[in-house]
């Protein structure tokens, strides 16, 4: 589909339901074959680009032309006008307000076509996100923290050791990001379409970076699923012991049913300190998510 103009969320496509981009000027009801000089125009009422010439109601020799407006005049006729008649007839700060106006309803068009396409995908993409996984992000941003906040000044994220990638996602300041991408969704589930143009551009710009906070927390929960195991923290406890009592020690202990908890023995004696991580959830693809953002469903993206 052609699409011109672009907009500030996107592009108008010719012939939408905006009607703000037609192919068929001559199609419209009540068209005033010739307007004669001395009448100011109000409107651009659309931009059309036609596969065929349509007639200047302006000119003298009503130039056949392809590009145009359909202008509303102020005695509530209408009319179409060439592209390049416009600017001759109406005076070139005229036409080129007017048609800076109808760009702006043209970006206000696209903005809430955006906003309706991001409105529809929000759901599908909220199924990928369970409580269980933001209950996980949670549990698992304490013990990476715990964890990181013992060795930061040391190599220990450098170490092979599978997963331990999830240290440089966790800092005391991280983000529950994936918990914050439900929130930026579910404000847009609710969000009406029909309200202010300032509010739809916060949420749609809060959209814009979604794909990145959930690419960025899916890759932080995948690393620290990997690294929450008995065998890795055995060499986490390994490497901070080596540390001659200057770090805490940890170990990762795993339940019959697969309840996974941090225990966190403080070098200075007090109370060990656990972290309860529950099951390891099972955990989306970002390809799968980034699919649904795009409003691509996942029947057409497998067949
Ligand atoms: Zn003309």
């Amino acid at each position: 589909m052609r699409t011109v103009r672009k907009g500030f969320a996107g592009t108008l496509a010719i012939n939408d339901n905006t009607g703000l981009i037609i192919s068929r000027p001559d199609l419209q009801a009540g068209l005033s074959p010739v307007i004669e000089a001395g009448t100011a125009p109000v409107a651009y009422l659309n931009e059309y680009l036609a596969a065929f010439d349509v007639s200047c109601a302006f000119c003298a020799k009503h130039t056949p032309h392809k590009h145009g407006y359909t202008v509303k005049m102020e005695d509530g006729r209408i009319a179409l006008c060439g592209d390049i008649c416009a600017s001759r007839f109406f005076g070139s700060d005229r036409a080129l307000a007017l048609s800076h106006d109808l760009g702006k309803r043209m970006q206000q068009a696209s903005l809430r076509q955006a906003m309706a396409q991001a409105k529809a995908r929000a759901p599908s993409v909220l199924r990928s996100l369970p409580k269980t996984l933001l209950d996980f992000e949670e549990a698992a941003l304490e013990a990476v923290c715990r964890v990181g906040r013992e060795t930061s000044h040391l190599s220990l994220r450098h170490q092979p050791i599978p997963g331990i990638d999830a240290l440089k996602f966790a800092s005391v300041m991280a983000p529950r990001r994936l918990a914050k991408a439900k929130g930026a969704l579910e404000k847009l589930q609710k969000l009406n379409l029909d309200g202010d143009d300032a509010v739809l551009g916060t949420v749609l710009a809060d959209f814009g970076v979604l794909e990145t906070q959930l690419e960025i927390g899916l890759r932080f929960i995948s690393h620290a699923a990997t690294l929450f195991t008995r065998e890795n923290f055995s060499r986490v406890n390994e490497f901070c012991r080596y540390q001659q009592g200057t770090v805490d020690r940890f170990s990762m202990v795993v339940g019959f049913e697969g309840e996974h908890c941090l225990h966190q023995f403080p070098r200075d004696g007090r109370q060990p300190i656990h972290v309860h991580l529950g099951k390891l959830p099972s955990i989306p693809s970002f390809e799968q998510i980034r699919l649904a953002l795009r409003g691509v469903d996942e029947q057409s993206s497998n067949g």
